[in-house]
């Protein structure tokens, strides 16, 4: 099918549902570099930005009933996208809408950014979001992630999880249905959910935060950001995805690939970061292509010397 007939076939099958899909919104042929913060990628056969979380539901439920593939991108910071781009339809999660009550229940659709509901949420007094200020996530991909950052300083000594503040989410389930599910469906692990082995979407999240004083939750912002800020690439300069292995327990896939010398080695734009050598960064303009064969070089280098597979964290989506 070309994009405009995957366009007319969304549009014919979303007329049922109470707000059918707008056919002059959905971009066709459309590029997805802009939308990934490794800035690399083809173009979507057909881009939805979902402005609300009934959006976003009732454009995978019109794919699902035209048989075409579909994908939810958040902000796009654990992807990597081929350079032939994806197949069927890709929807932009861009459903931002949030509140916070009185008595620290945060409500938010999944595509507000972090950033923001961190912002937000620290200016109120509430405390649950800060120690997650500085990564770049939806709300959704925070979850489908169990996002995770390092407890405040100066104790530094214990991984924090957005799964300590969640309350229940709603999501559009694999099978069609909506509904609101708790942790126990969760199955919150490292790096680990029930979105990694189901096509459950997350449609919006309850959090459930604790008053606390601004000032010191503004205290924890500054340390933080200041904390990646001196160890993590810049991401505005160097466009990166983050850490591109899973974690080794106990040794450092970074450690593994710096003992291999191989800081600084380049193919193409892409790039091993000189100062975290489990980032890879685009100096410009890396492909796809040369992000993985990046990614190989390095496990073949990490395996012959120390014996170890590193296994790539980073989802490598459509076609390459
Ligand atoms: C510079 C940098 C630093 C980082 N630091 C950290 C860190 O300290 N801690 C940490 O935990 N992570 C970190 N990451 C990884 C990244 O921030 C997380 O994986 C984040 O949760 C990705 O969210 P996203 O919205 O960008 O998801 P995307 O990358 O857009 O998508 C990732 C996956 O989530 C799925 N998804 C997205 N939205 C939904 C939804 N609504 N429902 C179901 N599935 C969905 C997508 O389909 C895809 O499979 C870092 C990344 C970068 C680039």
């Amino acid at each position: 099918m070309t994009p405009a007939q995957i366009a007319d076939a969304l549009v014919a099958a979303s007329a049922s549902e109470s707000t059918p899909l707008d056919r002059r919104r959905l971009q066709l042929s459309a590029p997805l570099a802009p939308y990934t913060t490794f800035r690399i990628g083809g173009p979507a056969d057909v881009l939805l930005e979902a402005q609300t979380a009934d959006e976003l539901a009732t454009a995978i439920t019109a794919a699902k009933q035209a048989g075409i593939s579909w994908f939810v991108l958040g902000l796009g910071a654990n992807v990597l996208i081929g350079d032939r781009g994806i197949r069927g339809l890709v929807i932009r999660n861009a459903a931002a809408a949030h509140t916070i009550s009185d008595d620290g229940t945060v409500w938010s659709e999944s595509g507000t950014i972090m950033q923001e509901l961190v912002l937000d949420t620290v200016r109120a007094g509430w405390s649950g979001l800060e120690h997650y200020i500085g990564i770049p996530s939806t709300v959704g991909g925070a979850l489908w992630q169990n996002l995770h950052f390092l407890s405040p300083a100066p104790e530094r000594e214990r991984t924090m999880f957005i799964a300590e503040v969640f309350a229940s989410c709603e999501i559009l389930a694999e099978e069609g249905d909506r509904k609101v599910v708790d942790a126990d469906y969760i199955q919150f692990g490292y790096d680990d959910t029930v979105f990694h082995h189901r096509r459950d979407v997350v449609l919006s999240a309850t959090f459930q935060l604790t008053k606390a004083d601004p000032a010191r939750l503004h205290q924890i912002l500054q340390e933080n950001l200041s904390w990646r800020g001196s160890r993590h690439p810049w991401l505005q300069v160097h466009p990166s995805a983050g850490s591109i292995f899973k974690k080794i327990e106990g040794v450092g896939a970074g450690r593994l690939i710096d003992q291999c010398g191989l800081k600084g080695f380049r193919v193409g734009d892409a790039q091993i970061s000189h100062i975290h050598a489990n980032i890879l960064v685009n100096l410009g303009h890396a492909t796809a292509a040369d992000v993985r064969a990046l990614v190989a070089h390095a496990q073949a280098a990490v395996k012959e010397r120390f014996g170890y597979e590193l296994q790539p964290e980073v989802g490598f989506i459509g076609e390459f």
